[in-house]
């Protein structure tokens, strides 16, 4: 093989690997948001006002060490509990995380 060819498949190998190795750090972090507390209905976050919600919203971090920040809020309703969900945004990794809250207790 040529040096050019051979410059070539190291340089082909290298992006392979930093590729694989991006992958893996995505899905780590994504293992990781899946199990801070709030990020299922299961282990929603029980608050008693609004404020709180902003609180905890506000301490947020991402696996990553970013700072989510937040771009959207849903409610949602499961076997009779009400939640509100807040979606972040990480600038730094650009994964997206929710934030369940139990409301229940808010409305009743
Ligand atoms: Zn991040």
């Amino acid at each position: 093989m040529s040096p050019l060819g051979l410059a070539l498949v190291a340089a082909l190998v290298a992006a392979l690997v930093a590729t694989g190795l991006r992958r893996s750090r995505k899905s780590r972090i994504r293992r990781e948001i899946g199990a801070l507390p709030g990020s299922t209905p299961e282990t929603a976050l029980s608050v008693g006002d609004f404020g709180e919600m902003d609180a905890a919203i506000a301490l947020r971090a991402c696996p990553c060490g970013g700072r989510p920040a937040l771009s959207g809020e849903g409610s949602r309703e499961v076997d009779g509990r009400r939640f509100r969900v807040a979606r972040l945004v990480c600038p730094a990794c650009e994964e997206e995380q929710f934030v369940f809250f139990e409301t229940t207790r808010l409305f009743h």
